[in-house]
C-alpha cells in the first residue's frame, strides 16, 4: 500500500518551486493533494495535470493564505472537496530583500503577513477538522536556513521564518495529545524563482559555504516532508529539520 494512501493534503504556495515538488512528492505516495496558490493560476492547474497525468488526485485553489478568511476558505475547500485534511503543508512564501535602512514598512508587513500570518491563518483553520476526525495529523512548515544563521540584507525575511520555529515549537506542544504532530523544516539554497534574483555570482560564491559543494534540488526537501507527513514519523514532534547542505550546522 502506499505510503500516504487515503489521506488528504494542502501544500501552501504549490503552483511552481518548492511546493509543487511536495504536492507532486505528496500525490505520489498516494495522497489527495489541494494544490494552493495565490495569483498563477495556469501554473496550479498545470501542477493538477501532471498529478493527474501520473494517476494521482489534485485539485487547484485559490486563495492569498496571508489573509485570515481566504485561509479558512481554502481548508473548508480541502474538506468539503476531500472530506478531510489529514496534512497541511505550509509552503507559501515570498522575500522583499532590502537592509533595515531601506527597508519600507509594507516590505516588512507584506513578507510577515505572507510567510508567518498564512502559518496562523491556515493552521487554525485546519486543526479543528483535523482533532474532529480523532486520526491525528501532520503539520509541516516550511521555514528556512536563515531563520537559524540570519542574513543581511532579510531582517524581514528572517524574523518571519525564525517566528515559524517559535509557533511551530508552541503548537506541537498544544495539539500532540491529538496525535496531530509540527515539524518544520529548514532549506537552504534551491534553485526557484524566489533565489533567481541572486544572480549566478551569488549562487557561485554561496556554493564555496556549503559543505557538500552544491545547491539542493526540490525533491530533497519534498523527500523529507513525505517521511514527516507518513506514519513512519509518528514520534516526531517540535523539531527543527534542516535540508541545507550542511550550510547551516
Ligand atoms: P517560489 O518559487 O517563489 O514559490 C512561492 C510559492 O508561494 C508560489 O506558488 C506562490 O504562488 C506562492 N505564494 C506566494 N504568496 C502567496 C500567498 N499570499 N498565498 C498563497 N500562495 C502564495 O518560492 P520557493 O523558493 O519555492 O519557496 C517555497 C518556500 O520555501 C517559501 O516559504 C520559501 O521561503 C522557502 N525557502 C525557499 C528556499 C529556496 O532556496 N528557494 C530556501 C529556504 C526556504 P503565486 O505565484 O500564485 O503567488
Amino acid at each position: 500500500m502506499s505510503l500516504l494512501a487515503g489521506k488528504v493534503a494542502v501544500v501552501t504556495g504549490a503552483s511552481r518551486g518548492i511546493g509543487r515538488a511536495i504536492a507532486e512528492e505528496l500525490a505520489g505516495h498516494g495522497a489527495k493533494v489541494v494544490i494552493n496558490y495565490n495569483a498563477s493560476s495556469a501554473a496550479a492547474e498545470e501542477v493538477v495535470a501532471a498529478i493527474q497525468a501520473n494517476g494521482g488526485e489534485a485539485t487547484a485553489v485559490q486563495a492569498d493564505v496571508s489573509q485570515f478568511e481566504a485561509a479558512q476558505n481554502l481548508i473548508k475547500a480541502a474538506t468539503d472537496t476531500y472530506g478531510q485534511i489529514d496534512i497541511l503543508v505550509n509552503n507559501a512564501g515570498t522575500t522583499r530583500d532590502t537592509l533595515l535602512l531601506s527597508m519600507k514598512e509594507d516590505q516588512w508587513d507584506t513578507v510577515i503577513d505572507t510567510n508567518l500570518k498564512s502559518v496562523f491563518n491556515c493552521c487554525k483553520a485546519a486543526v479543528r477538522p483535523m482533532m474532529r476526525r480523532k486520526q491525528g495529523g501532520r503539520i509541516i512548515n516550511i521555514s528556512s536556513v536563515v531563520a537559524l544563521m540570519g542574513q543581511a540584507g532579510q531582517t524581514n525575511y528572517a524574523a518571519s521564518k525564525a517566528g515559524i520555529i517559535g509557533f511551530s515549537k508552541s503548537l506541537a506542544r498544544e495539539i500532540g495529545s491529538r496525535d496531530i504532530t509540527v515539524n518544520v523544516i529548514t532549506p537552504g539554497f534551491f534553485p526557484t524563482a524566489l533565489t533567481e534574483v541572486l544572480g549566478e555570482e551569488t549562487m557561485n560564491e554561496s556554493k564555496k559555504l556549503i559543505p557538500l559543494g552544491r545547491w539542493g534540488e526540490l525533491p530533497e526537501v519534498a523527500y523529507l516532508v513525505s517521511f514527516l507527513a507518513s506514519d513512519k514519523a509518528a514520534y516526531i514532534t517540535g523539531q527543527v529539520i534542516s535540508v541545507d547542505g550542511g550550510i547551516g550546522m
